[in-house]
Formats: structure tokens, sequence, C-alpha cells
């Protein structure tokens, strides 16, 4: 193929990624790629079932129809896989990033036992779903911890306790599927991009607030991954050389301030009974010192390593997502007032600072995200 054409298509499932559905001379106006590409193009991918048209009421003067195209969510499926020290999730989402069926695996202590337990539940996955094997293209993978994706190898996961695991090739075999890993953190991220609420922004950063911290940065409409696949890895920042010891093996990392699992073991520690980080965050608004002093402190030191973000990467916004449930309480307001009183007053009101709470699913849907990209993109 040749490559203007390559980049014409890339460039029409970008758009349709972000816009939804667009007419052909949309298109060609938003891609740059001339209307007799996009004719072609377009018919190319409606002979594959990629895309399909829909016929809309024209509000314009002669009345006529408007023919738009958007990508076709039931053309592809992928399958995702969220992999952490509590439990591995499994979802099979469809092009558009809806979640038709999920699996949850208990706890397994090495890659094979991982590998096995997924492949069993693969079959079950696929019926629920109730869509056929042939449609299913690539299954993405997020793992907590270092990741070279390229290589699709888990360097490093404190959590897990793996080192230079194949877990790509590993799960890609089992399920005789083209397979991608990558960290949680950069699989939230590119989830977002493609079906979440960054689709709009070329440079933004993800942060999640999980048992640990992770981060991941969008520039300039791409991933940032570092050199070896390291770049994000915020909750290992230390902030207290003589501070608690951190699961990596180091003292007074960021995650051992600002980490839910860091925030239980405090709480626990103080005598707080808590279920979850909502129970930590009722303590405080009922007028709990010790709850609201270990909520603030977490979300102001975090807050302080974001507003250092800022100023590095200047992205156009700041996206966290609560996994653990804090809502809107100290921990958020603490993190948001630390932002802005430690950002320069320029970036105050071009920096864009988002929370969400984790829908189920999330992280495995993101995983799948990577699958779906990989795949589009080789179109
Ligand atoms: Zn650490």
């Amino acid at each position: 193929m040749n490559p203007y054409l390559r980049s014409a298509r890339s460039a029409t499932i970008a758009a349709l990624l972000q816009h939804e559905r667009l007419s052909r001379s949309e298109l060609a106006e938003i891609t740059g790629v001339s209307p007799a590409s996009i004719t072609e193009v377009s018919q190319n991918f409606l002979q594959q079932g990629l895309l399909v048209e829909l016929l809309l009421p024209q509000t314009g003067k002669r009345g006529r129809p408007s023919v738009q195209l958007r990508l076709q969510s039931s053309h592809s499926y992928f399958v995702g896989i969220s992999i952490s020290e509590v439990a591995t999730l499994m979802v099979v989402t469809d092009l558009q990033g809806h979640i038709l069926a999920r699996q949850t695996i208990p706890f397994c202590k090495t890659p094979a036992e991982v590998t096995a337990a997924v492949r069993k539940n693969y079959t079950t996955l696929l019926r629920d779903a109730a869509i056929p094997r042939s449609r299913v293209r690539g299954v993405g993978i997020a793992v907590a911890g270092i990741v070279n994706s390229d290589l699709g190898i888990c360097r490093y996961s404190a959590a897990l306790n793996w080192r230079d695991v194949p877990i790509s090739e590993l799960i890609g075999t089992a399920l005789k599927l083209p397979a991608w890993v990558d960290n949680d953190a950069n699989a939230a991220a590119v989830g977002e991009k493609f079906f979440g609420r960054a689709r709009d922004y070329l440079n933004f950063t993800s942060i999640i607030l999980g048992r640990s911290i992770g981060s991941a940065h969008y520039m300039h409409g791409m991933l940032y991954r570092g050199h070896d696949g390291g770049a994000g890895e915020i909750g290992h920042i230390t902030i207290d050389p003589k501070g608690a010891l951190c699961h990596c093996g180091r003292n007074g990392c960021l995650e051992t301030i600002a980490g839910g699992f860091a925030l239980r073991a405090a709480a626990k520690a103080c005598g707080l009974s808590i279920n979850g980080m909502r129970d930590l965050e009722v303590l405080a608004v009922q007028g709990n010192t010790e709850a609201s002093r270990l909520l603030r402190t977490a979300g102001a030191t975090l807050g302080a390593g974001i507003a250092y973000l800022v100023h590095i990467n200047n992205p156009q916004c700041i996206l966290f997502t609560d996994m653990e449930g804090f809502e809107n309480g100290v921990f958020r307001t603490a993190i948001r007032q630390t932002i802005e009183n430690n950002i320069l007053p320029r970036f105050l009101g071009s920096t864009q600072i988002l929370f969400m709470d984790a829908e189920p699913g999330f992280l495995p849907r993101s995983a799948a995200s990577i699958a779906a990209f990989e795949y589009l993109t080789s179109l």
C-alpha cells in the first residue's frame, strides 16, 4: 500500500475514534486528506464492515439527508486483562470500548498460574458475550509495574513479585491471539484517549489513585513511555528518605504516604477501623482529627508532586481516576488545592483538573483499549 493511502487510512480511523461520526467532507477537512482519497478509503472500510453509513435528516436548505460514517462496534472485539495482587480481571469489549462480558479470577501467584486461569476463563467469557471467536482481534494486558511494551515483558512488578516475565507471549499463546502488554497507568491513559474523557486532548496526564499510585503522559497525541517503559513511575519518587519502607525496598516513596495500601495501614496504626477510603473520608467529615490529618497529608503530598509535573510537562489536563472510592472529600480537595497553590498563575487557567470514580471493569477495559489501538493502527 502506498504511504499516502496508509496515512489516509490511519487519519480516518483516528478522526472517527475522536469524533464518533463524521461526513466524508468533514473527514477530509479534519484529516487534511483529499476528498478523493477519503472516498477511496471509506469505500474500502465499508466493504470490510469496519465502517457503517448513517443517514441523518439534513436541516440545510435543500433538505437532503446527510450521510455520516462511524466505526462499526461489532466489527471487532478485544479481550482486556488486568493483573494485580488482588485479582485478575478479564473483559471482552467491542470496538467502541463497551464491555460485553467480564470474569474475575482470584489472585494467582505465578505467571504460569495466571496464564492457565486466563485460558480456562476465556471460553466462558466469549460464551457470556455471545460473540464468535473469529471476531476477537487481540488481547491487551495491564500489569501493575514496569513494562517494556515493545518486548511484551513485565520488567518488574513489586506488587506481583515479578521480574522479566514475558506475559504477552504467555497469554497470547494461550489464547491464540495477538497480545500486547503495558503497565496499568499507561493502559488507563490509552483507554481515556480512545474511549474516555481525553479524546480531545493531545497533552494530558493520567493519574491512578489506587493501592499504589501510577501516572502516564500523552504528549502530542502519543503515549510517552520513556527509554525502557518506566516513564510515569511517580509512586516511587522519594518524598521522605527516612520514611516508611516501601514495597520497592526503598524508604519514603510517594505511595507510602498517598497510596491506598499505605493509608489503610496508617489508619489501622491510628486505631481507626475502616473498610475502605470512603470510611476514612466519613470519619474525617465527622471530625476525627487523625482521619483528617492522614487524608490531608496524603492529598497535599501527592498534589505537590503533581504541581511539579505541571511545570515539567505543561499538560492541558490532569485526569485522576479514583480506584479506592475516596469520592469528593478531604483527599481530593487537598490534592486540588495543593496543585493550585503551587503552580504558576499562567498554568492555573490552562490546566484542567478532573477526578473520576473508576467504574467496574475500568482497568481491564483500558487493557482492551491497548489491543484495539494496536489493531486499528495496523489496518
Ligand atoms: Zn517505592
